[in-house]
């Protein structure tokens, strides 16, 4: 068996030992005689494996008592809908930062439920920058402020948290939760898809400040409201158990491996510098976000010439490095360095651009 270093931006790549662990807990778990895909989730067992999962989180983001912790499913994209069904409330209205096409989607998706009030957005020049703070001015009835933290697409992320007073900030933060500390009790709610850099898909985080829920839209779904897996524990339906069971191991493996959100910050911070260091000096690559709101996750770039672009990605996959096409909407090419993309990947991709650099010059 050959593993490749695996640069997709969701699903993506998880770590080694943690697939390694399920694979030897796969068909039968623990003293159970049966695999955790085929548990009952009312079970003692998976009741255990679930609130192991939750207290790992807690620990691991500290995540302060009047926070609730929701495994969800639906992905982001459900979020999308989900958040402002709860949370646009009597006021009828929220504010949206834009910084590129998930926030966009839910800002147009929040639409249908009030008013939506564009605060701030960089569309005016592809996404490639965030908006400042001094040029943000929040709305004092908007029911909460929607933000995306870290733009998986475009490679920027939020080098700074606005200060939204007392209206509760809402966060996607899909593609960046778990890589560095933050401090939930700045947040009123925070949502990810688990599927970059937390477990497979199928799982959908949801850290909920208590006060915030209970107040849906009257016709709020009753899947949709926050209150109901508040009350069941997530478990008001079946829970996307497998996933839960990863989310827990690759939790154990940052808590134990790793050594916590401190240290993965640092060991992010240093891959993605291998990156953009050699970035900054090639004549052959640009990485198009500007310098102040790169992202340490999702690093693009491109040459400039999309068929040399295809040609790039193209020869590094023949060279063990896949899926490093950009998305769709931009092209170019886009590296997703996610917790679980080892050291040795980035210096690996570094390696081929340099070769590629040279014998295309
Ligand atoms: C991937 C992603 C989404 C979409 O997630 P789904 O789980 O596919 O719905 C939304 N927001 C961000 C920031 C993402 O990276």
């Amino acid at each position: 068996m050959s593993r490749v270093y695996n640069f997709s931006a969701g699903p993506s790549t998880l770590p080694e030992s943690v697939l390694r662990r399920a694979a030897a807990e796969l068909v039968e778990y623990g003293s159970s005689g049966q695999s955790v895909m085929e548990m009952s989730h009312r079970s003692p067992e998976f009741e255990a494996i679930a609130a192991e999962c939750e207290e790992r989180l807690r620990r691991v983001m500290s995540i302060p008592d009047n926070y609730k912790v929701l495994f969800l499913q639906g992905g982001a994209s459900t979020q999308f809908a989900m958040v402002p069904m709860n949370l646009m409330g009597e006021n009828g209205c929220a504010d949206y930062i834009v910084t590129g096409q998930f926030s966009e989607k839910a800002a147009q998706e929040a639409q249908k439920f009030g008013t939506v009030n564009i605060v701030a957005s960089s569309k005016d020049k592809n996404f490639t920058y965030i908006p400042e703070p001094k040029n943000i001015q929040f709305n004092a009835n908007a029911s909460y402020v929607h933000l995306c933290q870290n733009n998986t697409i475009y490679g920027t992320r939020f080098p700074y948290l606005p200060d939204t007073g007392n209206i509760p900030l809402v966060a996607d933060l899909s593609s960046c939760i778990l890589s560095e500390p933050v401090d939930v009790s700045k947040y009123g709610l925070i949502y990810a898809g688990a599927q970059k850099n937390v477990a497979p898909a199928g799982l959908t985080l949801v850290i909920i400040r208590e006060d915030l829920a209970g107040k849906a839209l009257p016709y709020t779904p009753t899947m949709l409201n926050y209150a109901t897996h508040i009350k069941n524990n997530s478990m008001y339906n079946t829970p996307p158990c497998w996933c839960i069971y990863m989310c827990s191991l690759v939790l154990d493996w940052l808590e134990n491996e790793i050594g916590g959100l401190e240290a993965m910050k640092e060991i992010n911070v240093r891959k993605a510098k291998i990156l953009y260091d050699y970035l900054d000096h090639s004549k052959l690559f640009k990485a198009p976000a500007v310098p102040e709101a790169r992202s340490i996750m999702n690093v693009t770039f491109v040459t400039g010439d999309p068929d040399l672009d295809k040609e790039f990605v193209a020869e590094a996959a023949k060279n063990g490095l896949r899926n490093i096409k950009g998305h769709r909407s931009v092209g170019g090419m886009r590296a997703s360095i996610y917790n679980a993309m080892p050291q040795a990947g980035v210096e690996a991709l570094v390696k081929f651009m340099h070769e590629f650099e040279k014998s295309h010059s």
